[in-house]
């Protein structure tokens, strides 16, 4: 392909052993899912790869299987495909309603699961043409020497955006990885960093293969924050799981997106457990998010509504799934 992407080669290996060799023979090179985000940003200049691999011919990544003792969901697996399987509705509600809140129709035909997983990190000063950057003498995360957000220090506050990794996280993912070295299984939150400039834990050869989720989820909930109700990425995005026993919390998991450069599970919800889903624990969660998100000047909406708007939709959620006589055991 030629125009502002500049010119690359694309290659469609068969299996994952063919596409980490092909990394291997091209060290600089990307993969591809759906292009979605990539192409995107390589048609305003972010990035020169000299090949891109193309991961959609390889029937491992394209499994979805919903069984007795968990779910294995491939990495090449579509958002659409998701949002609309029965079994996934039923099980993983939090899961299925990120996916069908991700862009429009048409991306979600295409976009994948390790696509959104592995998005790259957004920002007012980074998600422009190379034009609008030249002029503003670029920045930290590509090409410049400053922070426009931060220009005082020497860290890249981009936002992680992906609306599915806070929905994976209360459930209890793990994700499969492939490289030249061999595969190998992690917790779904070790996948990241707080780093907008390099905030994924992945060797420059690794693919994601899969997410598994555990059996027996508790209900969850998916709810995010954007300026346009349809095609629009999370300006805060926050996913809940929670379970009650004779009306006591048992589970109680918060995770958000949007607001820092990593999606995170909420610290401190275990302090909650034991206790009622009453107005004292609701005003207790909302200072544990309000406390951990750090939304900075990376999208035109204040920082601080974010911050607040996070806060809202943990309570709200935390609040309607407590309701849900799903919740109680
Ligand atoms: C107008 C518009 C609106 C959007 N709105 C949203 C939104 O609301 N929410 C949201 O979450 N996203 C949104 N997106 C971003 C994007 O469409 C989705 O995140 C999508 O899921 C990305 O998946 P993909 O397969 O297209 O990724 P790609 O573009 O193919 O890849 C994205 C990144 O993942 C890497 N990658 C792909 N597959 C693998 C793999 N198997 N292993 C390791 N790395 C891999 C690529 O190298 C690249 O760095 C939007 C995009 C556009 C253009
Ligand atoms: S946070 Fe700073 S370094 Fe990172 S993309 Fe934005 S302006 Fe660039």
């Amino acid at each position: 392909m030629t125009a502002a992407a500049g010119a690359f080669r694309v290659v469609e290996p068969a299996d994952v052993a063919a596409a980490t060799a092909a990394h291997a023979g091209e060290p600089g090179s990307r993969y591809l899912g759906g292009g979605t985000d990539l192409l995107v940003n390589l048609r305003r200049g972010l990035g020169t790869p000299a090949l891109l691999i193309d991961l959609r011919g390889i029937a491992e990544l394209d499994g979805l299987a919903c069984m007795a003792g968990g779910a294995r969901i491939g990495a090449g697996v579509t958002l659409a495909r998701i949002a609309a399987d029965p079994e996934f509705r039923a099980r993983y509600p939090a899961l299925c309603e990120a996916a069908a809140a991700v862009a429009g129709p048409a991306h979600r035909n295409v976009a994948t699961v390790a696509g959104n997983l592995c998005l790259d990190t957004r920002c007012i000063y980074y998600n422009q043409s190379e034009w609008w950057r030249g002029a503003n003498a670029y920045c930290l995360k590509y090409r410049g020497d400053v922070c426009h957000v931060a220009p005082q220090g020497r860290h890249c506050h981009a936002a992680f955006c992906g609306d599915l990794a806070p929905a994976l996280l209360v459930l209890g993912a793990s994700i499969e990885v492939a490289g030249r070295a061999g595969r190998r299984r992690m917790p779904l939150a070790e996948l990241y960093r707080d780093d907008g400039l390099a905030h994924l834990t992945l060797a420059a050869d690794e693919l994601l293969v899969a997410a598994e989720l555990p059996a027996d989820p508790p209900p969850s909930a998916y709810a995010k924050l954007r300026v346009r109700g349809s095609v629009d990425f999370p300006l805060a995005g926050v996913a809940v799981a929670l379970r009650a026993e004779e009306g006591r919390l048992s589970i109680l998991r918060v995770a958000l997106t949007g607001t820092n450069s990593r999606p995170f599970l909420l610290d401190g919800t275990d302090n909650l457990l034991g206790r009622p889903l009453d107005a004292t624990v609701l005003r207790h969660l909302d200072r544990l998010v309000q406390k951990q998100v750090h939304p900075m000047r990376t999208t035109l909406l204040q920082s601080n509504y974010r911050r607040v708007a996070a806060a809202a939709l943990a309570r709200h959620l935390a609040a309607r799934l407590a309701a849900t006589p799903e919740a109680a055991r």
